[in-house]
């Protein structure tokens, strides 16, 4: 089956309650019906629903189909996408590890693993996404996970996958990608070899900045990666917490399970059943609509490239952009989301374009079918040191946009306006 037909129909079995719509498990817990089949559900003799920190049947569904969308084995959703980049890298590395991030990634996922996560042990180290030159001599016995976006936000930029995947598996070490941005319509990580796929859900996959959300997906295979691999005690050895359980020996895909096992058992961050209900909806429809931005955007691209005041364009999907080989390498269609930066004089000439436009909001998010500008340097990058700006790719000109779904001369028109 494609991808547009799963995104419509996998998890859900209309015959179950003769249903269009997914029904919404709005309930906490649930009635086992007898004793030993509550002691089989918690022995994982059998997997169902034991409670909703845990699971739920509608979020069920929507981890079935983004699983099934993103082509992947199995998926645990969570209450944003902050909490699925902390349970995949959780899931992997603790204190006494490292990881290897990228350098260009979504500013909150620079906080947390260079920061926070160091306040628990674990250490971080940066490398090049885009060359990955650099990547092989950061790789030590202790390093747990590379992870990286496949179009980065804010400075979509595409890195050198089959490198990246090519030396991290050379060394055993687990691939995460962050696929937010891209979506599954225009880049499927697990087919290239990533081991792990995370979303923010909140974006594209809801597609109206109506819910909260994410969740992680774990490659075909990727129990064979961990198992017996020495990089990865605790998928091999008993798990304590868990009267000695060992998820080597389990006939289940061991990542997700152990996500949900260990860290939403005890951090909770559980998304709502109505939440879950909402990402449904919004994958139903993600193939159509990605592609309407991708084409908005492009236009925008394009008329931003030909106007004075802007110094400079970055839309990976235009003809011209240093990185269209590698959109058309790897996304569909030669497509690259509605995200696109560029780059005017100065920090206030980017503040007064902001001030001046009346079809964009002023907002921090992106993907939503409304269009929205953002100037990263006074806001998601305002805690990153103006000197160490353009090492993330940020600069104090640039401004963000998320092209949304209203007719593309109307954008232009309107962004003409302030920039004066
Ligand atoms: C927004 C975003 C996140 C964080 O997701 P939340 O749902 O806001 O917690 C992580 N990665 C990327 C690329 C994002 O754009």
């Amino acid at each position: 089956m494609t991808q547009e037909t799963q995104a419509l129909h996998a998890g859900y079995d209309k015959n179950d309650f003769g249903t269009m719509s997914v029904p919404i498990y709005q309930t906490t817990a649930y009635d086992f019906g007898s004793a030993d089949k509550a002691a089989n559900l918690f022995a994982l003799k059998e997997l169902g629903p034991i409670y909703t920190r845990l699971n739920n049947p509608t979020t069920d569904i929507f981890e079935t189909r983004i699983a099934a969308v993103e082509n992947g084995e199995a998926a645990l959703a969570t209450a944003s996408g902050h909490s699925a980049v902390l349970f995949s890298i959780l899931n992997l590395a603790s204190a006494g590890d490292n990881i290897i991030v990228s350098s260009k990634v979504y500013g909150g996922t620079t906080t947390l693993t260079t920061h926070t996560l160091k306040r628990f042990g674990i250490t971080c180290k940066n490398f090049d996404s885009s060359s990955a030159d650099d990547l092989e001599n950061l790789i030590d016995e202790n390093t747990k996970l590379v992870f990286f976006e496949s179009l980065s936000n804010p400075q979509v930029a595409i890195p050198n996958i089959d490198k990246i995947v090519e030396i991290a598996n050379r060394h055993g070490v687990v691939t995460i990608c962050d696929n937010t941005v891209a979506t599954p319509i225009l880049f499927q990580p697990l087919n290239h070899g990533i081991d792990v796929v995370v979303h923010s859900t909140s974006k594209y996959i809801n597609g109206q900045g109506t819910a909260l959300g994410g969740v992680l997906i774990q490659r075909v295979g990727l129990n064979e990666k961990l198992i017996g691999n020495a990089r990865y005690p605790d998928f091999n050895e008993p798990d304590e917490s868990y009267h000695g359980l060992i998820y080597a020996d389990l006939p289940f895909p061991i990542f997700t399970l152990r996500a949900r096992l260990t860290f939403m058992r005890d951090f909770g961050a559980t998304p709502s059943p109505f939440n879950s209900w909402l990402f449904i909806q919004g994958l139903e429809t993600l193939h159509v609509r990605i592609k309407e931005h991708s084409k908005n955007a492009y236009k925008v691209a394009k008329f931003l490239k030909s106007h004075p005041k802007v110094k400079s364009v970055t839309y990976p999907g235009l003809e011209d952009d240093s990185q269209n080989h590698l959109v058309k390498k790897y996304f569909k269609d030669g497509m690259s989301s509605g995200l696109l930066n560029f780059e005017v004089e100065d920090f206030e000439t980017a503040k007064n374009i902001l001030d001046s436009t009346e079809i964009f909001s002023v907002v921090v998010n992106i993907g939503d079918s409304k269009s929205i500008i953002t100037h990263p340097a006074s806001t998601t990058h305002n805690q990153v040191p103006i000197e160490e700006l353009e090492k993330v790719g940020v600069n104090p000109g640039s401004i963000r946009l998320s092209i949304g779904l209203e007719n593309a001369d109307d954008l232009i028109e309107d962004l003409n306006k302030a920039l004066g």
